[in-house]
């Protein structure tokens, strides 16, 4: 991979043009006369695409993504960020658009190891009641995925897998998540407490107890967890369906969390705090 890149520098009388490529360094000025503007811009985008052409790498033999330390060169500012390697909007400093040096040799994304399966922890569903944001909806199924969540019930206008939003903050996970759709939140709660499920929702009022004290009640039969929307809470009708009501506690000014981080921590705790 080779790296270049056009930048312009905008002078009262003179624009500047230079073009860094390996072992070629390319400048060229042009006045500030709107046509000869233009047309200096087309010739570089022109050169630029012909260079892209010339570098796409013939086969699919990329090697593994790596990552870099890069450091402002300007000690008065001195932000230090990471990068991807072959980055070259990097070179500069996304505060103040000075170089930046790279610090120390490139590394790998450290991923996690995947953990045992399923059947250790609490048998574990979800119903997501109404949720307004298909994005919400997807960074949901990803953490209820991550979570070893085994079914996710999304019930009214909550979005399915289908919507591309949700794909997007979903990333893979809607594929691998078994789920349904209910029209009628109510009806899958009853439904599913006729089952032999425990309905708890994830909601504030005076029936809420700390998820965190709940603990001895998480060692039994399966739970669905339910969440509900992010303005209106979860429907009165299934919390009256709800053996339980737990929330996480609120020590800050805010009344609530975003839904989707209190469902992870909530599922998290419920699949492996307990
Ligand atoms: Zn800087």
């Amino acid at each position: 991979m080779v790296n270049f890149y056009f930048d312009v520098i905008l002078h009262p009388k003179f624009t500047v043009y230079w073009l860094k490529v390996p072992n070629i360094l390319y400048v060229t000025a042009s006045l500030q006369l709107p046509a000869v503007h233009f047309c200096f811009q087309l010739h570089l985008e022109f050169f630029c695409f012909i260079l892209r052409l010339m570098q796409s790498p013939a086969g699919n033999d990329a090697p593994p993504i790596g990552f870099v330390v890069r450091r402002c060169s300007r000690e008065v500012c001195g932000l230090r960020f990471t990068a991807l390697q072959n980055d070259t909007l990097a070179e500069r400093c996304p505060l103040c658009r000075a170089p930046t040096l790279v610090v120390g040799s490139g590394y790998e994304r450290l991923a996690v190891q995947q953990t045992a399966g399923l059947e250790r922890g609490l048998h574990l569903e979800v119903m997501l009641d109404n949720i307004r944001s298909a994005w919400n909806v997807g960074s949901m199924l990803r953490t209820a995925d991550g979570a070893g969540v085994r079914h996710v019930h999304l019930c009214g206008v909550s979005a399915t897998p289908e919507n591309p939003k949700v794909a997007k903050t979903a990333l893979g996970a809607e594929k691998s998540m078994p789920w349904s759709f209910h029209a009628d939140g109510t009806i899958a709660a009853q439904a599913l407490k006729t089952a032999g499920m425990r309905l708890w929702a994830l909601e504030g009022g005076s029936r809420a107890e700390s998820l965190f004290e709940a603990t001895p009640a998480l060692t039994s039969s399966p739970i669905v967890l339910v969440a509900g929307n992010e303005l209106s809470g979860v429907d009165p009708g299934i919390l009256s369906l709800c053996e339980r009501v737990v929330c996480l506690p609120m020590q800050g000014v805010k009344g609530s969390l975003n839904v989707a981080v209190a469902f992870g921590i909530a599922v998290y705790f419920m699949r492996f705090g307990g």
